[in-house]
């Protein structure tokens, strides 16, 4: 289902019947599993993911072969992003209630292209063009400021926000955009930031906002063992 596996005769799995009315996903599955639909079986790695415990556990978390940890805060998503776990892991955030989110997740090979499952959306993240991004915003903040701007961000965007939902997320400031055409500081920094994609803003959304975030690693435990 999930994986895609072959499953040998013999091997263990599960039956999977998922209700036609309630169960929306078959979009992510690959072809041949949708098309054994609601009669389909499920190799016995996928079956826990199929559990309800185990998918509102880790709506938001980052999970790799070392452990598993949280990400429902700016902090903790403030450590993934400064010091990743050791590689590979998935990502996964969710932009709704509850998503089926594993079944779509890349994984994150190398610590320097972040992969994130955002909803149905992959998020990637150049972490070198982050950090450059981050130095830029600040910098250009700090120069619209000494030009009498009011900057009360550290960074000249209209919005930045982690949940993507704002129309002018990203969006460079009006005023900000015309100083900079005659202060050629301020341009080169404003460049850099036309560079940052959909998964750098995100980013960026968290580690300027106004109050700095200590990065802190949150463990996710599981309250029971996933059996119902
Ligand atoms: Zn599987």
């Amino acid at each position: 289902m999930a994986c895609g596996t072959e499953i040998a005769e013999g091997a263990p799995c599960v039956r999977w019947r998922p209700s036609a009315k309630t169960f929306t996903d078959w979009i992510s599955l690959i072809p041949e599993a949708a098309h054994s639909g609601p009669s389909g079986y499920v190799c016995a790695c996928c079956a826990p993911w199929l559990k309800n415990t185990l998918l509102t556990a880790t709506q938001q978390c980052v999970i790799s072969k070392h452990g598993a940890w949280l990400l429902r805060t700016d902090a903790a998503r403030a450590w993934l992003l400064r010091s990743p776990p050791e590689p590979p892991f998935v990502v996964l955030i969710s932009d709704a209630m509850k998503q089926h989110l594993i079944w779509r997740a890349p994984f994150t090979l190398d610590p320097a292209l972040l992969q994130i499952q955002f909803g149905r959306r992959t998020l990637r993240i150049d972490r070198a063009l982050l950090e450059r991004g981050e130095r830029a915003a600040a910098e250009a903040a700090e120069i619209a400021r000494e030009h009498g701007l009011k900057m009360p961000s550290r960074h000249p965007f209209s919005s930045l926000d982690r949940s993507r939902a704002d129309p002018v997320h990203g969006v460079l400031r009006t005023d900000v955009v015309r100083l900079a055409a005659n202060q050629p500081s301020l341009a080169a920094r404003l460049e850099t930031l036309r560079q940052l994609g959909e998964g750098e803003l995100w980013a960026l959304a968290i580690l300027s906002k106004a109050k700095t975030e200590t990065p802190a690693a949150t463990p996710l435990t599981l309250k029971r063992t996933v059996d119902g």
